[in-house]
This record gives structure tokens, C-alpha cells and sequence, in this order.
């Protein structure tokens, strides 16, 4: 059973409970003279002015990497050529849901975002690009009731771990596979056929399109994060929007994982924290800080019983399985990760072996075209700081979860989408 919650303060507007969009978490799709009746598909007549709005609220991207909004926005626009705007809702976390949610629940709601990023930006052609066969549903319909002005096609995808970074959007809207390229350039600098390219987040379209409607709340819209919580054991999942800075023990509670021992964040991109998990909060600067990420806001709570290294090796494992074997210290590297870890959860790791791992977490980020390894060295180099006394015990006695290891296909971090 999957659970929506919102832990926004009565009456500020959000994406999942809105005093101007509607009063209940959405169940079913969104109803468009609603939608239009409370200002939704306005015309947008000083698109300076949102855009200054969104510069002085610090809205920040909702795809994982926390990229301020108005300064892409403003890359797009002021680039040579005519713009392209893309709607990106291929969440390829396993953990999370919210962009599949948003664009199954409120596709008008993104495409209003998208209509604006392209108002804002000058483009006068879109994509929704998704792996998702009910959001493409939702989407398609939507665009047949509300047709924008701006021609927007839908560009669908396999799910793949990589498949919505943004050199590999441009890509396969371009027909091609759906992997990472090398940057520079990056999109808004040349994208779709050498246009500069808006590769936008739905979360960060949507977040877009409630600003413009509630703009004494636009603060608060874009202080506010869609978050997919889950955990070990079979436990409640949520899909829940809360304020920045929201203590990670409150989530917990509310989603039904009080009694975790840890938590691995960011979906699998910030990696594995243990004690003192409790004290950190919702919020990308103080969980960098923290040796983590916020990323795309899942978070996998952990029973104190759980293993942390059998949870490791099953996530790095999943990113070498993942990996698009198009750069060789991604090949090499992950695979090395993950075949350490493995070593590690057999008990067959000595102190030479894990101080290898230790260098390798510090020397591999960075050195993809993508995140994937970044993410891989992450899990790697949290549960060596975090976890010292479990990973020793699998030197002295055999793990008995460790000893019956799980597949690696990330079917532990999946979550349905409500
Ligand atoms: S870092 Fe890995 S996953 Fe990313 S593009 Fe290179 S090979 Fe592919």
C-alpha cells in the first residue's frame, strides 16, 4: 500500500494538496475547466518577470542534480538558435515515483510548466519525453484537450538507471540510444539538432507553473520537495511533499519507518547513512555537507536489523548492471566496486582489500559522462565511513543475510507508483 502525503503548511499551494489547484491529493487525472478555472494556462505577458521570480526564489531542479532553474533558464535563452523546451519525466531511480505521479495525475499541470519554460525562453517546440505507458496516456490526453500554442511531441523511452540524464534525452529525441554523451557541450549550449536545449525536470515544470499562479507563494513552492520514502521489510511506501529543511525523523515517523537504524539517500545516488541519520534534514547544501545527497528525494529507510553491507552490494551491484559500458572507468570501475563489495559481504575482504575500495571511492567520481559512477563510489565510501563495526563482523562470522545474496536488479529499491 502506497501512501500521498503533504507536510506543507495549511494553505501553502503545493503539487500534491493545493488550495488553488484542489484540496485532496489527486487520485485521478486532473480536470482541466478546473484547472483553467483557477488560472492555469494563463497567458504569460512579462515572461521577465517570472523569470526574475524564479531567480529570487532560488528554485533549484528537481532531477537529482539541484542546478538552479533561472540560470539554465536564462542559458537556453540568451544561446544562438532557436530553443528547444523538454519535459523530462524518465525517473531513472528505482526508488522514485514522483515524476511518474505528476505526470500520470497532473499532466496539465507540467505542460503548463513546459508552455512557460518555453515562453520564457523563446522555443517554439517541446517534448514530454518518459518511459511511463499510463503517464504517456495521460500526457497524450491532456494535449489533445489543451493544445498550447507550443507543438509538443512524446518522445517515449526504456527505463534504464541512465535514460533520463540529460545528454541522453537529447539523444534519443534525436533517434538515437538513450545514453549519456561527453559534455561540454551540454544541451542549453547545443542540444536537439544543435538548438540550445531546456532539459527540465516535470517536478521543476510543475513547481513552475504553481509559482506563476500563487506568486506570494512563490517562495514556498520552490522551498518544497516531492519525496518517495520507502524501506526494508515490507513496509508502507509514500510519496510525500515537504518543506526544505524537514528533519529525516519526521518523514520517518510519518511514512511508518520510525524505527529505522539508517537510511540510504537520494534513491541510490547518496548513499548509505547510518547513525545520526536521524539529525539530518531535507535539504541538498546540509546533506552534501553531510557526505551525502539529496538527489532526486527518495529515500530508503533501513531496519537496525538490516544488513548495511548486503544493501550496498546489492545497489552497486544494480549500477554496474546498469552502467552503459560507453566509458572504461565506468566498466572497470563499477564492476571493481561491486565485485569489493561482494568480497566484503562473503567475509573475504582484509585490510588491504578495503582500503583498495576506500581508494577507489575517492579517486572514481567524477570520471563518467554520467552520475552512475559518482553514485557506485557514494555508496562505497558512506558505508566505509558509517558502517566500520558491521563491515568487521563479516570478517569474524558469517552474514546471514550476506550469505544469501539478492539478485542485483534493483528490485529491493522499487517502489509502485500511487
Ligand atoms: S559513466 Fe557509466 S553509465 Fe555513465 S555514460 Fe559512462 S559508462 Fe555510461
Amino acid at each position: 500500500m502506497t501512501g500521498v502525503h503533504s507536510l506543507l503548511p495549511e494553505g501553502q499551494p503545493g503539487l500534491l494538496v493545493s488550495p488553488v489547484f484542489g484540496a485532496e491529493p489527486y487520485r485521478g487525472v486532473e480536470d482541466l475547466p478546473a484547472y483553467l478555472a483557477v488560472g492555469g494556462y494563463a497567458p504569460l505577458t512579462m515572461r521577465d518577470r517570472l523569470l526574475d521570480r524564479i531567480h529570487a526564489v532560488g528554485l533549484r531542479g528537481r532531477g537529482g542534480a539541484g542546478f538552479p532553474t533561472a540560470v539554465k533558464l536564462r542559458a537556453v535563452r540568451d544561446a544562438p538558435g532557436r530553443a528547444v523546451v523538454v519535459a523530462n519525466g524518465e525517473e531513472g531511480e528505482p526508488g522514485s515515483v514522483k515524476d511518474r505521479w505528476l505526470l500520470r495525475h497532473r499532466p496539465h499541470l507540467i505542460l503548463d510548466g513546459l508552455w512557460l519554460a518555453a515562453a520564457m525562453t523563446g522555443a517554439e517546440r517541446g517534448f514530454v519525453y518518459l518511459s511511463d505507458a499510463r503517464a504517456e496516456q495521460a500526457v497524450r490526453h491532456a494535449l489533445t484537450e489543451r493544445p498550447t500554442g507550443l507543438s509538443v511531441d512524446v518522445v517515449r523511452t526504456d527505463p534504464a538507471y541512465v535514460a533520463g540524464e540529460e545528454t541522453a534525452v537529447v539523444r534519443r529525441i534525436e533517434g538515437g540510444p538513450a545514453l549519456p554523451t561527453a559534455k561540454p557541450p551540454r544541451p542549453f549550449e547545443a542540444g536537439i539538432g544543435g538548438a540550445p536545449t531546456l532539459v527540465a525536470n516535470v517536478e521543476t515544470l510543475a513547481r513552475i507553473a504553481v509559482m506563476r499562479a500563487c506568486p506570494d507563494a512563490a517562495a514556498a513552492v520552490a522551498g518544497a520537495h516531492l519525496v518517495t520514502v520507502s524501506g526494508s521489510g515490507g513496509s508502507t511506501a509514500a510519496l510525500a511533499e515537504v518543506p526544505v529543511g524537514t528533519h529525516l525523523k519526521v518523514l520517518a515517523d510519518l511514512c511508518g519507518h520510525g524505527r529505522a537504524g539508517a537510511v540510504l539517500l537520494g534513491g541510490l545516488f547518496g548513499g548509505l547513512h547510518g547513525a545520526g541519520w536521524s539529525d539530518l534534514r531535507l535539504d541538498h547544501d546540509r546533506l552534501r555537507a553531510a557526505g551525502g545527497a539529496l538527489g532526486c528525494g527518495a529515500l530508503h529507510f533501513l531496519l537496525p536489523e538490516d544488513c548495511p553491507v548486503a544493501v550496498a552490494t546489492e545497489a552497486a551491484g544494480y549500477l554496474a548492471a546498469q552502467s552503459a559500458r560507453q566509458c572504461g572507468v565506468c566498466i572497470s570501475g563499477t564492476g571493481a566496486l561491486a565485485g569489493s563489495l561482494a568480497a566484503m559481504a562473503r567475509g573475504e575482504a582484509d585490510d588491504a582489500a578495503t582500503d583498495r575500495l576506500r581508494r577507489w571511492s575517492r579517486e572514481l567520481p567524477g570520471r563518467g559522462a554520467c552520475g552512475l559512477l559518482d553514485a557506485a563510489a557514494r555508496v562505497v565510501s558512506t558505508l566505509l565511513a558509517h558502517f566500520p563495526g558491521r563491515i568487521a563482523a563479516h570478517r569474524e562470522a558469517t552474514c546471514p543475510t550476506c550469505a544469501d545474496p539478492a539478485p542485483h536488479d534493483g528490485r529491493r529499491f522499487a517502489v509502485p507508483v500511487p
